[in-house]
Protein backbone atom coordinates (compact mmCIF):
# COMPACT_ATOMS: atom_id res chain seq x y z
CA UNK A 1 0.00 0.00 0.00
CA UNK A 2 1.72 3.31 -1.38
CA UNK A 3 -0.69 5.79 -0.61
CA UNK A 4 0.32 7.60 2.41
CA UNK A 5 -3.54 8.97 2.87
CA UNK A 6 -4.91 5.38 2.44
CA UNK A 7 -2.27 4.09 5.04
CA UNK A 8 -3.35 7.05 7.61
CA UNK A 9 -6.52 5.96 7.64
CA UNK A 10 -5.95 2.29 8.21
CA UNK A 11 -3.37 2.97 10.89
CA UNK A 12 -6.16 5.58 12.66
CA UNK A 13 -8.84 3.14 12.65
CA UNK A 14 -6.88 0.12 13.45
CA UNK A 15 -5.70 2.34 16.51
CA UNK A 16 -9.35 2.75 17.63
CA UNK A 17 -10.49 -1.07 16.82
CA UNK A 18 -6.92 -1.94 19.44
CA UNK A 19 -8.03 0.83 21.85
CA UNK A 20 -11.66 -0.42 21.92
CA UNK A 21 -10.00 -3.87 22.68
CA UNK A 22 -8.38 -2.59 25.82
CA UNK A 23 -11.60 -2.24 28.04
CA UNK A 24 -12.50 -5.69 26.34
CA UNK A 25 -9.26 -6.91 27.85
CA UNK A 26 -9.54 -5.53 31.46
CA UNK A 27 -12.62 -7.24 31.69
CA UNK A 28 -11.55 -10.69 30.63
CA UNK A 29 -8.83 -10.64 32.68
CA UNK A 30 -10.76 -9.40 35.78
CA UNK A 31 -13.72 -12.04 35.31
CA UNK A 32 -10.79 -14.73 34.43
CA UNK A 33 -10.45 -17.33 37.37
CA UNK A 34 -8.34 -19.94 38.34
CA UNK A 35 -4.89 -18.18 37.83
CA UNK A 36 -2.20 -19.98 38.86
CA UNK A 37 0.34 -17.87 41.64
CA UNK A 38 2.15 -15.44 39.74
CA UNK A 39 -0.32 -15.26 36.69
CA UNK A 40 -2.58 -12.90 37.50
CA UNK A 41 -0.14 -10.26 38.26
CA UNK A 42 1.49 -10.80 34.64
CA UNK A 43 -2.00 -10.85 33.62
CA UNK A 44 -2.83 -7.29 34.45
CA UNK A 45 0.17 -5.92 33.13
CA UNK A 46 0.51 -7.40 29.81
CA UNK A 47 -3.02 -5.63 29.62
CA UNK A 48 -1.30 -2.53 31.12
CA UNK A 49 1.16 -2.84 28.01
CA UNK A 50 -1.59 -3.03 25.78
CA UNK A 51 -3.38 -0.14 26.95
CA UNK A 52 -0.40 2.23 27.26
CA UNK A 53 0.84 0.74 23.88
CA UNK A 54 -2.59 1.54 22.72
CA UNK A 55 -2.65 4.69 23.56
CA UNK A 56 0.44 5.87 22.29
CA UNK A 57 -0.29 4.13 19.16
CA UNK A 58 -3.35 6.04 19.09
CA UNK A 59 -1.23 9.36 19.12
CA UNK A 60 0.69 8.58 16.88
CA UNK A 61 -1.76 7.31 14.09
CA UNK A 62 -3.04 11.21 14.51
CA UNK A 63 -0.23 12.71 13.18
CA UNK A 64 0.48 12.82 9.74
CA UNK A 65 4.23 11.01 9.24
CA UNK A 66 6.18 10.96 5.74
CA UNK A 67 5.85 7.66 3.83
CA UNK A 68 8.62 6.49 5.50
CA UNK A 69 7.71 6.61 9.05
CA UNK A 70 3.98 5.60 8.19
CA UNK A 71 5.83 2.39 6.89
CA UNK A 72 7.64 2.22 10.01
CA UNK A 73 4.52 2.80 12.53
CA UNK A 74 2.58 0.31 10.42
CA UNK A 75 5.63 -2.05 10.96
CA UNK A 76 5.82 -1.38 14.67
CA UNK A 77 1.84 -1.53 15.44
CA UNK A 78 1.72 -4.92 13.60
CA UNK A 79 4.42 -5.85 15.69
CA UNK A 80 3.38 -4.55 19.20
CA UNK A 81 -0.18 -6.26 18.46
CA UNK A 82 1.51 -9.54 17.23
CA UNK A 83 3.80 -9.37 20.77
CA UNK A 84 0.60 -8.43 23.10
CA UNK A 85 -2.10 -11.34 21.56
CA UNK A 86 1.01 -13.94 22.08
CA UNK A 87 2.32 -12.66 25.59
CA UNK A 88 -1.84 -13.55 26.14
CA UNK A 89 -1.92 -16.59 24.49
CA UNK A 90 1.27 -18.27 26.39
CA UNK A 91 -0.06 -16.69 29.98
CA UNK A 92 -3.24 -18.53 29.36
CA UNK A 93 -2.39 -22.04 28.60
CA UNK A 94 -3.11 -22.99 31.89
CA UNK A 95 -7.13 -22.78 30.72
CA UNK A 96 -8.67 -25.71 29.70
CA UNK A 97 -11.50 -25.65 27.06
CA UNK A 98 -10.59 -22.16 25.95
CA UNK A 99 -10.21 -20.95 22.32
CA UNK A 100 -7.45 -18.33 23.55
CA UNK A 101 -5.10 -19.65 20.66
CA UNK A 102 -7.63 -18.00 18.19
CA UNK A 103 -7.06 -14.62 19.07
CA UNK A 104 -3.96 -15.42 16.95
CA UNK A 105 -6.67 -14.66 14.04
CA UNK A 106 -6.61 -10.82 15.13
CA UNK A 107 -2.88 -9.99 14.28
CA UNK A 108 -3.57 -12.29 11.10
CA UNK A 109 -6.55 -10.54 9.73
CA UNK A 110 -4.46 -6.87 11.03
CA UNK A 111 -1.51 -8.60 8.32
CA UNK A 112 -3.60 -9.58 5.60
CA UNK A 113 -4.87 -5.60 5.64
CA UNK A 114 -1.54 -4.19 5.40
CA UNK A 115 0.17 -6.37 3.52
CA UNK A 116 -2.05 -8.74 1.90
CA UNK A 117 -1.28 -12.42 1.44
CA UNK A 118 2.79 -12.13 2.15
CA UNK A 119 2.30 -10.31 5.40
CA UNK A 120 -0.88 -12.78 6.42
CA UNK A 121 1.43 -15.75 5.66
CA UNK A 122 3.75 -14.29 7.22
CA UNK A 123 2.56 -13.83 10.47
CA UNK A 124 1.21 -17.60 10.38
CA UNK A 125 4.74 -18.58 9.76
CA UNK A 126 5.98 -16.39 12.45
CA UNK A 127 2.86 -17.35 15.13
CA UNK A 128 4.52 -21.75 14.61
CA UNK A 129 6.58 -21.03 17.63
CA UNK A 130 4.35 -19.04 19.41
CA UNK A 131 1.70 -22.28 19.40
CA UNK A 132 4.27 -24.70 19.47
CA UNK A 133 5.51 -22.84 22.59
CA UNK A 134 2.04 -22.69 23.75
CA UNK A 135 1.25 -26.67 23.35
CA UNK A 136 4.67 -27.01 25.59
CA UNK A 137 3.78 -25.10 28.35
CA UNK A 138 0.33 -26.74 28.43
CA UNK A 139 2.35 -30.31 28.53
CA UNK A 140 4.17 -28.66 31.92
CA UNK A 141 1.34 -27.29 33.72
CA UNK A 142 -1.55 -28.44 32.61
CA UNK A 143 -1.96 -32.21 34.01
CA UNK A 144 -2.98 -35.04 32.86
CA UNK A 145 -1.91 -33.33 28.98
CA UNK A 146 0.52 -34.33 26.80
CA UNK A 147 2.10 -31.84 23.77
CA UNK A 148 -0.38 -32.66 21.19
CA UNK A 149 1.40 -31.84 17.65
CA UNK A 150 -1.97 -31.68 15.74
CA UNK A 151 -3.38 -29.16 17.85
CA UNK A 152 -0.15 -26.71 16.84
CA UNK A 153 -0.75 -27.85 12.98
CA UNK A 154 -4.38 -27.35 13.46
CA UNK A 155 -3.90 -24.08 14.35
CA UNK A 156 -1.45 -22.96 11.93
CA UNK A 157 -3.42 -24.35 9.11
CA UNK A 158 -6.36 -22.74 9.73
CA UNK A 159 -4.51 -19.79 10.07
CA UNK A 160 -2.84 -20.61 6.48
CA UNK A 161 -5.43 -20.64 4.96
CA UNK A 162 -7.29 -17.98 6.48
CA UNK A 163 -4.20 -15.74 5.63
CA UNK A 164 -4.67 -16.69 1.59
CA UNK A 165 -8.75 -16.09 1.91
CA UNK A 166 -8.69 -12.67 3.61
CA UNK A 167 -5.37 -11.95 2.06
CA UNK A 168 -6.70 -12.84 -1.44
CA UNK A 169 -9.70 -10.36 -0.43
CA UNK A 170 -7.40 -7.37 0.49
CA UNK A 171 -5.45 -7.83 -2.87
CA UNK A 172 -8.80 -7.97 -4.81
CA UNK A 173 -10.02 -4.89 -2.83
CA UNK A 174 -7.00 -3.02 -3.73
CA UNK A 175 -6.85 -3.66 -7.40
CA UNK A 176 -10.41 -2.71 -7.69
CA UNK A 177 -9.70 0.20 -5.65
CA UNK A 178 -6.75 1.17 -8.32
CA UNK A 179 -9.56 0.59 -10.95
CA UNK A 180 -11.92 2.55 -9.37
CA UNK A 181 -9.17 5.80 -8.84
CA UNK A 182 -7.58 4.83 -12.43
CA UNK A 183 -11.38 5.41 -13.87
CA UNK A 184 -12.09 8.82 -11.37
CA UNK A 185 -8.87 10.23 -12.51
CA UNK A 186 -9.94 9.22 -16.05
CA UNK A 187 -13.24 10.84 -15.48
CA UNK A 188 -11.89 13.95 -14.26
CA UNK A 189 -9.40 14.48 -16.83
CA UNK A 190 -11.94 14.15 -19.63
CA UNK A 191 -14.32 16.63 -17.30
CA UNK A 192 -11.47 18.68 -17.59
CA UNK A 193 -10.56 18.81 -21.12
CA UNK A 194 -13.95 19.00 -22.11
CA UNK A 195 -14.64 22.16 -19.97
CA UNK A 196 -11.32 23.72 -21.45
CA UNK A 197 -12.90 22.56 -24.79
CA UNK A 198 -16.17 24.48 -24.18
CA UNK A 199 -14.02 27.81 -22.93
CA UNK A 200 -12.20 27.49 -26.54
CA UNK A 201 -15.73 26.90 -28.26
CA UNK A 202 -17.19 29.85 -26.94
CA UNK A 203 -14.07 31.86 -27.35
CA UNK A 204 -13.72 30.44 -30.96
CA UNK A 205 -17.34 31.93 -31.11
CA UNK A 206 -16.56 35.54 -30.08
CA UNK A 207 -13.72 35.65 -32.80
CA UNK A 208 -16.60 34.72 -35.29
CA UNK A 209 -19.12 37.19 -33.96
CA UNK A 210 -15.94 39.76 -34.51
CA UNK A 211 -15.28 38.26 -38.08
CA UNK A 212 -19.20 38.93 -38.76
CA UNK A 213 -19.10 42.50 -37.35
CA UNK A 214 -18.13 44.55 -40.50
CA UNK A 215 -18.85 43.82 -43.83
CA UNK A 216 -15.67 45.35 -44.69
CA UNK A 217 -12.77 43.16 -44.36
CA UNK A 218 -10.17 45.47 -42.48
CA UNK A 219 -12.49 45.93 -39.86
CA UNK A 220 -13.98 42.33 -39.60
CA UNK A 221 -10.02 41.28 -39.23
CA UNK A 222 -9.17 44.00 -36.60
CA UNK A 223 -11.78 43.27 -34.96
CA UNK A 224 -11.06 39.67 -35.06
CA UNK A 225 -7.46 40.13 -34.02
CA UNK A 226 -8.33 41.71 -30.53
CA UNK A 227 -10.69 38.68 -29.90
CA UNK A 228 -7.43 36.15 -31.05
CA UNK A 229 -5.28 37.88 -28.51
CA UNK A 230 -7.05 36.89 -25.80
CA UNK A 231 -7.27 33.41 -26.72
CA UNK A 232 -4.24 32.75 -27.87
CA UNK A 233 -0.65 34.63 -26.85
CA UNK A 234 1.22 35.86 -29.92
CA UNK A 235 3.91 38.35 -30.56
CA UNK A 236 2.98 38.90 -34.00
CA UNK A 237 0.09 37.91 -35.90
CA UNK A 238 -0.97 38.41 -39.54
CA UNK A 239 -4.04 37.81 -42.14
CA UNK A 240 -2.80 37.36 -45.62
CA UNK A 241 -4.50 36.33 -48.67
CA UNK A 242 -3.51 35.11 -51.74
CA UNK A 243 -4.34 37.43 -54.70
CA UNK A 244 -3.02 36.99 -58.42
CA UNK A 245 0.34 35.62 -57.54
CA UNK A 246 1.16 37.65 -54.57
CA UNK A 247 1.00 37.79 -51.22
CA UNK A 248 -1.46 40.60 -50.14
CA UNK A 249 -1.24 41.43 -46.38
CA UNK A 250 -4.55 42.34 -45.21
CA UNK A 251 -4.30 43.09 -41.26
CA UNK A 252 -1.18 42.64 -38.97
CA UNK A 253 -0.89 42.78 -35.04
CA UNK A 254 1.81 42.99 -32.45
CA UNK A 255 5.94 43.05 -33.21
CA UNK A 256 6.92 45.31 -36.61
CA UNK A 257 3.31 45.73 -37.50
CA UNK A 258 3.72 48.90 -39.38
CA UNK A 259 6.79 48.03 -40.32
CA UNK A 260 7.55 44.67 -42.06
CA UNK A 261 4.88 43.62 -44.31
CA UNK A 262 2.06 45.95 -43.10
CA UNK A 263 -1.51 45.78 -43.81
CA UNK A 264 -2.07 46.72 -47.47
CA UNK A 265 1.01 45.57 -48.56
CA UNK A 266 2.05 43.11 -51.40
CA UNK A 267 4.49 40.91 -52.05
CA UNK A 268 5.17 37.69 -55.00
CA UNK A 269 3.95 34.40 -53.33
CA UNK A 270 7.13 32.97 -55.24
CA UNK A 271 9.29 31.18 -52.55
CA UNK A 272 7.45 32.63 -49.69
CA UNK A 273 5.74 30.22 -46.83
CA UNK A 274 2.49 30.97 -48.15
CA UNK A 275 3.45 29.59 -51.51
CA UNK A 276 4.01 26.43 -49.70
CA UNK A 277 0.58 26.36 -47.84
CA UNK A 278 -1.55 26.89 -50.69
CA UNK A 279 0.41 23.78 -52.47
CA UNK A 280 -0.29 21.55 -49.90
CA UNK A 281 -2.96 22.72 -48.48
CA UNK A 282 -1.77 21.93 -44.77
CA UNK A 283 -0.78 24.07 -41.51
CA UNK A 284 3.41 24.46 -41.69
CA UNK A 285 5.29 25.06 -38.08
CA UNK A 286 8.32 26.48 -38.13
CA UNK A 287 9.62 25.10 -34.97
CA UNK A 288 12.91 27.85 -34.84
CA UNK A 289 13.59 30.01 -37.69
CA UNK A 290 16.93 30.33 -37.12
CA UNK A 291 17.56 29.25 -40.22
CA UNK A 292 15.78 31.39 -42.25
CA UNK A 293 14.28 28.93 -45.26
CA UNK A 294 11.32 31.69 -46.67
CA UNK A 295 12.63 35.15 -47.43
CA UNK A 296 10.50 36.67 -44.85
CA UNK A 297 11.75 35.25 -41.89
CA UNK A 298 15.08 36.93 -42.27
CA UNK A 299 13.00 40.37 -41.31
CA UNK A 300 11.15 37.95 -38.43
CA UNK A 301 14.47 36.86 -37.12
CA UNK A 302 15.74 40.94 -37.01
CA UNK A 303 12.95 41.50 -35.10
CA UNK A 304 13.78 39.23 -32.27
CA UNK A 305 10.80 36.35 -33.48
CA UNK A 306 11.75 32.53 -33.49
CA UNK A 307 8.73 29.92 -34.14
CA UNK A 308 5.87 30.58 -36.15
CA UNK A 309 3.50 28.52 -36.83
CA UNK A 310 0.45 29.31 -40.21
CA UNK A 311 -2.48 27.71 -41.05
CA UNK A 312 -4.18 27.66 -44.50
CA UNK A 313 -7.61 30.23 -44.65
CA UNK A 314 -9.38 26.73 -46.25
CA UNK A 315 -12.31 27.32 -48.33
CA UNK A 316 -13.29 23.62 -48.49
CA UNK A 317 -9.79 22.00 -49.76
CA UNK A 318 -9.14 25.38 -51.58
CA UNK A 319 -6.95 27.67 -49.46
CA UNK A 320 -6.98 31.25 -50.11
CA UNK A 321 -4.49 32.70 -47.79
CA UNK A 322 -2.75 32.19 -44.58
CA UNK A 323 -2.97 32.86 -40.88
CA UNK A 324 0.03 32.98 -39.47
CA UNK A 325 1.05 33.54 -35.52
CA UNK A 326 4.82 34.48 -34.63
CA UNK A 327 6.43 34.21 -31.04
CA UNK A 328 9.84 35.09 -29.73
CA UNK A 329 10.80 32.01 -28.23
CA UNK A 330 11.72 28.84 -30.27
CA UNK A 331 9.18 25.48 -30.28
CA UNK A 332 6.84 28.34 -28.55
CA UNK A 333 3.11 26.43 -29.94
CA UNK A 334 1.74 23.49 -28.71
CA UNK A 335 -0.17 21.00 -30.28
CA UNK A 336 -3.47 22.38 -28.74
CA UNK A 337 -2.93 25.71 -29.70
CA UNK A 338 -1.95 24.73 -33.45
CA UNK A 339 -5.12 22.83 -33.21
CA UNK A 340 -7.26 25.76 -32.41
CA UNK A 341 -5.25 28.39 -34.96
CA UNK A 342 -6.40 26.22 -37.23
CA UNK A 343 -10.22 25.98 -36.57
CA UNK A 344 -9.67 30.08 -35.92
CA UNK A 345 -7.95 29.90 -40.03
CA UNK A 346 -11.10 28.24 -40.90
CA UNK A 347 -13.72 31.05 -39.51
CA UNK A 348 -11.56 33.82 -41.34
CA UNK A 349 -11.60 31.91 -44.50
CA UNK A 350 -15.74 31.79 -44.07
CA UNK A 351 -15.61 35.28 -43.17
CA UNK A 352 -13.81 36.23 -46.16
CA UNK A 353 -15.90 34.24 -48.30
CA UNK A 354 -19.00 35.64 -46.90
CA UNK A 355 -17.63 39.54 -47.11
CA UNK A 356 -16.39 39.01 -50.92
CA UNK A 357 -19.63 37.14 -51.85
CA UNK A 358 -21.32 40.35 -50.62
CA UNK A 359 -19.09 42.61 -52.17
CA UNK A 360 -19.83 40.67 -55.59
CA UNK A 361 -23.57 41.20 -55.11
CA UNK A 362 -23.37 44.83 -53.98
CA UNK A 363 -21.16 45.56 -57.33
CA UNK A 364 -24.45 43.59 -58.97
CA UNK A 365 -26.62 45.59 -58.04
CA UNK A 366 -24.39 48.89 -58.47
CA UNK A 367 -23.92 47.57 -62.32
CA UNK A 368 -27.31 46.55 -62.85
CA UNK A 369 -28.32 49.96 -61.21
CA UNK A 370 -26.15 51.65 -63.71
CA UNK A 371 -27.21 49.81 -66.69
CA UNK A 372 -30.83 50.73 -66.27
CA UNK A 373 -29.34 54.12 -66.09
CA UNK A 374 -28.21 54.30 -68.89
CA UNK A 375 -31.02 52.47 -70.75
CA UNK A 376 -33.26 55.35 -69.80
CA UNK A 377 -30.67 57.60 -70.91
CA UNK A 378 -30.44 56.17 -73.62
CA UNK A 379 -34.03 56.26 -74.79
CA UNK A 380 -34.07 59.59 -74.25
CA UNK A 381 -30.75 60.34 -76.48
CA UNK A 382 -32.13 58.14 -78.87
CA UNK A 383 -35.27 60.30 -78.98
CA UNK A 384 -33.45 63.21 -79.04
CA UNK A 385 -30.76 62.13 -81.79
CA UNK A 386 -33.80 61.31 -83.73
CA UNK A 387 -36.20 64.13 -83.44
CA UNK A 388 -33.07 66.90 -84.21
CA UNK A 389 -32.33 65.43 -88.01
CA UNK A 390 -35.28 64.29 -88.39
CA UNK A 391 -36.59 68.11 -87.89
CA UNK A 392 -34.41 69.27 -89.73
CA UNK A 393 -35.61 67.21 -92.80
CA UNK A 394 -39.36 67.87 -92.29
CA UNK A 395 -38.36 71.49 -92.65
CA UNK A 396 -36.09 71.46 -95.30
CA UNK A 397 -38.32 69.62 -97.03
CA UNK A 398 -41.55 72.04 -96.14
CA UNK A 399 -39.39 74.90 -97.18
CA UNK A 400 -39.03 73.58 -100.72
CA UNK A 401 -42.11 72.19 -101.13
CA UNK A 402 -43.82 75.59 -100.45
CA UNK A 403 -41.50 78.10 -101.61
CA UNK A 404 -39.48 76.64 -104.35
CA UNK A 405 -40.35 79.59 -107.03
CA UNK A 406 -39.06 81.82 -104.98
CA UNK A 407 -35.61 80.28 -104.02
CA UNK A 408 -32.71 80.52 -105.94
CA UNK A 409 -31.19 77.46 -106.94
CA UNK A 410 -27.31 77.49 -104.54
CA UNK A 411 -30.60 77.74 -101.84
CA UNK A 412 -32.11 75.04 -103.54
CA UNK A 413 -28.68 73.00 -103.22
CA UNK A 414 -27.98 73.90 -99.40
CA UNK A 415 -31.57 72.50 -98.70
CA UNK A 416 -30.91 69.46 -100.21
CA UNK A 417 -27.23 68.77 -98.49
CA UNK A 418 -29.05 68.90 -95.51
CA UNK A 419 -31.94 66.71 -96.24
CA UNK A 420 -28.67 64.47 -97.58
CA UNK A 421 -26.75 64.98 -94.78
CA UNK A 422 -29.79 64.73 -91.80
CA UNK A 423 -30.94 61.81 -93.35
CA UNK A 424 -27.08 60.29 -93.42
CA UNK A 425 -27.15 60.63 -89.42
CA UNK A 426 -30.06 59.14 -89.26
CA UNK A 427 -28.87 56.16 -91.01
CA UNK A 428 -26.05 55.59 -89.13
CA UNK A 429 -28.21 55.90 -86.00
CA UNK A 430 -30.31 53.53 -86.64
CA UNK A 431 -27.85 51.46 -87.86
CA UNK A 432 -25.83 51.64 -84.71
CA UNK A 433 -29.21 50.68 -82.90
CA UNK A 434 -29.47 47.60 -85.34
CA UNK A 435 -26.22 46.54 -85.19
CA UNK A 436 -25.77 46.51 -81.10
CA UNK A 437 -29.05 44.36 -81.16
CA UNK A 438 -27.69 42.22 -83.83
CA UNK A 439 -24.32 41.66 -81.61
CA UNK A 440 -26.35 40.90 -78.31
CA UNK A 441 -28.56 38.24 -80.02
CA UNK A 442 -25.17 36.89 -81.39
CA UNK A 443 -26.23 37.06 -85.15
CA UNK A 444 -24.31 39.98 -86.30
CA UNK A 445 -22.62 38.46 -89.53
CA UNK A 446 -18.84 39.27 -90.93
CA UNK A 447 -17.89 38.30 -94.63
CA UNK A 448 -14.03 37.44 -94.24
CA UNK A 449 -11.18 37.86 -97.18
CA UNK A 450 -7.92 39.08 -96.99
CA UNK A 451 -7.48 42.66 -95.87
CA UNK A 452 -5.09 45.11 -96.75
CA UNK A 453 -5.50 47.03 -93.93
CA UNK A 454 -2.73 49.77 -95.01
CA UNK A 455 -5.66 50.37 -98.12
CA UNK A 456 -8.00 50.15 -95.86
CA UNK A 457 -6.76 52.74 -93.34
CA UNK A 458 -5.71 55.39 -96.35
CA UNK A 459 -9.17 55.05 -97.34
CA UNK A 460 -10.84 55.84 -94.38
CA UNK A 461 -8.86 59.33 -93.69
CA UNK A 462 -9.25 59.98 -97.18
CA UNK A 463 -13.53 59.74 -96.97
CA UNK A 464 -13.15 61.39 -93.51
CA UNK A 465 -11.35 64.14 -94.72
CA UNK A 466 -14.07 65.33 -96.65
CA UNK A 467 -16.60 66.24 -94.55
CA UNK A 468 -14.08 68.03 -92.16
CA UNK A 469 -12.96 71.11 -92.31
CA UNK A 470 -11.92 72.72 -89.01
CA UNK A 471 -9.61 69.53 -87.95
CA UNK A 472 -6.53 68.15 -89.86
CA UNK A 473 -6.18 64.61 -90.72
CA UNK A 474 -2.58 62.62 -91.16
CA UNK A 475 -2.36 59.42 -91.80
CA UNK A 476 1.14 57.34 -91.49
CA UNK A 477 1.34 53.49 -92.83
CA UNK A 478 4.39 51.77 -91.82
CA UNK A 479 4.29 49.35 -94.94
CA UNK A 480 4.34 46.91 -95.42
CA UNK A 481 1.72 45.61 -93.13
CA UNK A 482 0.91 42.15 -92.69
CA UNK A 483 -2.51 40.71 -94.63
CA UNK A 484 -5.43 40.76 -91.87
CA UNK A 485 -8.52 38.00 -91.98
CA UNK A 486 -11.29 40.15 -91.95
CA UNK A 487 -14.33 41.72 -92.88
CA UNK A 488 -12.99 45.01 -94.83
CA UNK A 489 -16.69 46.35 -94.39
CA UNK A 490 -16.86 46.31 -90.68
CA UNK A 491 -13.17 47.25 -90.41
CA UNK A 492 -13.54 50.10 -91.81
CA UNK A 493 -16.71 51.13 -89.52
CA UNK A 494 -14.45 50.59 -86.79
CA UNK A 495 -11.62 52.47 -88.33
CA UNK A 496 -14.43 55.39 -89.77
CA UNK A 497 -15.68 55.50 -85.78
CA UNK A 498 -12.26 56.33 -84.24
CA UNK A 499 -11.46 58.58 -86.40
CA UNK A 500 -14.89 60.78 -86.63
CA UNK A 501 -14.79 60.32 -82.70
CA UNK A 502 -11.35 62.02 -82.73
CA UNK A 503 -12.47 65.04 -85.02
CA UNK A 504 -15.28 65.21 -82.74
CA UNK A 505 -13.85 65.95 -79.55
CA UNK A 506 -10.82 67.78 -81.49
CA UNK A 507 -10.76 71.44 -81.05
CA UNK A 508 -10.75 73.65 -84.58
CA UNK A 509 -7.54 73.39 -85.85
CA UNK A 510 -6.30 71.02 -84.09
CA UNK A 511 -4.65 67.32 -85.79
CA UNK A 512 -5.98 63.54 -86.02
CA UNK A 513 -3.12 61.24 -86.50
CA UNK A 514 -3.61 57.39 -87.74
CA UNK A 515 -1.23 55.58 -87.37
CA UNK A 516 -0.64 52.08 -88.70
CA UNK A 517 2.05 49.70 -87.85
CA UNK A 518 3.03 46.12 -87.75
CA UNK A 519 4.41 44.98 -84.45
CA UNK A 520 4.97 40.79 -83.84
CA UNK A 521 3.36 39.30 -86.88
CA UNK A 522 0.45 42.02 -85.73
CA UNK A 523 -0.87 45.49 -87.01
CA UNK A 524 -1.61 48.01 -85.16
CA UNK A 525 -3.83 51.13 -85.73
CA UNK A 526 -3.10 54.16 -83.57
CA UNK A 527 -6.19 56.99 -83.74
CA UNK A 528 -4.82 60.04 -81.82
CA UNK A 529 -6.55 63.30 -81.22
CA UNK A 530 -5.17 66.27 -78.75
CA UNK A 531 -8.48 67.16 -77.52
CA UNK A 532 -10.03 66.74 -73.76
CA UNK A 533 -8.97 62.79 -73.14
CA UNK A 534 -10.90 60.50 -71.33
CA UNK A 535 -10.56 59.81 -67.54
CA UNK A 536 -9.22 56.83 -66.36
CA UNK A 537 -12.31 55.87 -64.35
CA UNK A 538 -14.38 56.52 -67.54
CA UNK A 539 -12.16 54.32 -70.27
CA UNK A 540 -13.93 51.25 -68.93
CA UNK A 541 -17.60 52.97 -69.50
CA UNK A 542 -16.93 54.18 -73.09
CA UNK A 543 -16.59 51.07 -74.70
CA UNK A 544 -19.97 49.19 -72.75
CA UNK A 545 -23.59 50.08 -74.35
CA UNK A 546 -24.60 53.54 -74.49
CA UNK A 547 -22.02 54.36 -72.24
CA UNK A 548 -20.97 58.00 -72.73
CA UNK A 549 -19.04 60.57 -70.87
CA UNK A 550 -21.87 62.86 -69.61
CA UNK A 551 -19.46 65.20 -68.06
CA UNK A 552 -17.46 67.93 -69.45
CA UNK A 553 -18.28 69.32 -72.85
CA UNK A 554 -20.39 66.10 -74.69
CA UNK A 555 -21.19 65.92 -78.44
CA UNK A 556 -24.52 64.30 -79.53
CA UNK A 557 -23.92 61.28 -79.56
CA UNK A 558 -25.75 57.10 -78.87
CA UNK A 559 -22.07 55.72 -77.26
CA UNK A 560 -23.05 52.66 -79.02
CA UNK A 561 -20.19 53.09 -81.65
CA UNK A 562 -17.05 52.20 -79.72
CA UNK A 563 -19.17 49.41 -78.11
CA UNK A 564 -19.71 47.64 -81.56
CA UNK A 565 -16.36 48.69 -82.77
CA UNK A 566 -14.91 46.55 -79.54
CA UNK A 567 -16.98 43.89 -80.37
CA UNK A 568 -15.69 43.97 -84.31
CA UNK A 569 -12.16 43.93 -83.36
CA UNK A 570 -12.45 41.10 -80.44
CA UNK A 571 -14.89 39.23 -83.51
CA UNK A 572 -11.01 39.15 -85.52
CA UNK A 573 -9.21 38.14 -82.63
CA UNK A 574 -8.18 41.43 -81.79
CA UNK A 575 -8.41 44.03 -78.73
CA UNK A 576 -9.67 47.76 -79.15
CA UNK A 577 -8.07 50.06 -76.42
CA UNK A 578 -7.55 53.21 -75.15
CA UNK A 579 -4.65 55.43 -73.65
CA UNK A 580 -5.56 59.05 -72.48
CA UNK A 581 -4.79 61.14 -69.93
CA UNK A 582 -7.25 64.26 -69.52
CA UNK A 583 -6.33 67.47 -71.54
CA UNK A 584 -3.83 65.36 -72.91
CA UNK A 585 -5.55 63.71 -75.77
CA UNK A 586 -6.76 60.14 -76.53
CA UNK A 587 -5.28 57.12 -78.79
CA UNK A 588 -7.21 54.37 -79.37
CA UNK A 589 -5.36 51.36 -80.72
CA UNK A 590 -6.91 48.88 -82.80
CA UNK A 591 -4.97 45.51 -82.52
CA UNK A 592 -5.38 42.97 -85.01
CA UNK A 593 -3.49 39.54 -85.40
CA UNK A 594 -2.22 39.81 -88.86
CA UNK A 595 -1.90 36.57 -91.20
CA UNK A 596 1.77 34.76 -90.76
P1 LIG B 1 -20.87 58.29 -79.33
O1 LIG B 1 -19.71 59.01 -79.85
O2 LIG B 1 -21.95 58.06 -80.32
O3 LIG B 1 -21.40 58.87 -78.04
P2 LIG B 1 -19.02 56.15 -78.94
O4 LIG B 1 -19.23 54.81 -78.42
O5 LIG B 1 -18.33 56.29 -80.22
O6 LIG B 1 -20.43 56.84 -78.91
O7 LIG B 1 -18.25 56.97 -77.85
C1 LIG B 1 -18.57 56.81 -76.48
C2 LIG B 1 -18.10 57.95 -75.66
O8 LIG B 1 -16.68 57.95 -75.59
C3 LIG B 1 -18.41 59.31 -76.24
O9 LIG B 1 -19.68 59.71 -75.83
C4 LIG B 1 -17.34 60.19 -75.62
O10 LIG B 1 -17.72 60.58 -74.35
C5 LIG B 1 -16.17 59.24 -75.50
N1 LIG B 1 -15.19 59.39 -76.59
C6 LIG B 1 -15.05 58.64 -77.68
N2 LIG B 1 -14.00 59.04 -78.41
C7 LIG B 1 -13.44 60.07 -77.76
C8 LIG B 1 -12.33 60.93 -78.03
N3 LIG B 1 -11.57 60.77 -79.11
N4 LIG B 1 -12.04 61.88 -77.13
C9 LIG B 1 -12.82 62.03 -76.00
N5 LIG B 1 -13.89 61.27 -75.70
C10 LIG B 1 -14.20 60.31 -76.59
Amino acid sequence: MRNPGRMREVERWLAFVRLAGVPFALFQVAIGSNYPRGYEGWAWFITGCFAAGSLVLLWLSQRDWPLRSQTVLGGGALAFDFAIVSAYILLYNFEQGTPVRQIMFLPLVEAALRYAIPGALGLAAVSAPVMAGYELLRERRVTPHHYHVDYVTLQIGVELLMALIVGWLVQRLRSQTVVAETRAGEAERLRDQLGRRADVLEAANRCARALSSSLELDQAFDAFIREVRGLVSFDRMAIVLSEEGSAQVMAVSGAGAEEVLPPGSARPIRGTLLEELLRSGRAVYRRDMGAAEYPEEEEFLELGLRSRFATPLLLGARPIGMLSLVRREPEAFSPEEMELVELLGRLVASAVQNIRAYEAERKTVEELRRLSALRADFVSLVSHELRTPMAAVIGSARTLQQRWRELTADQRESFLELIAAETGRLATLISDVLDTSRIDAGTFTFRFSDVDLAELVRDSVASAEVGSDEVGLRAEVRDPLPVVRGDPERLRQVLMNLIENAIKYSPAGDQVDVHAYAEAARVRVDVRDRGPGIAREDQRLIFEKFGRVTSGNTRPGTGLGLFIARSIAEAHGGTLEVSSAPEHGAVFTLDLPGQV
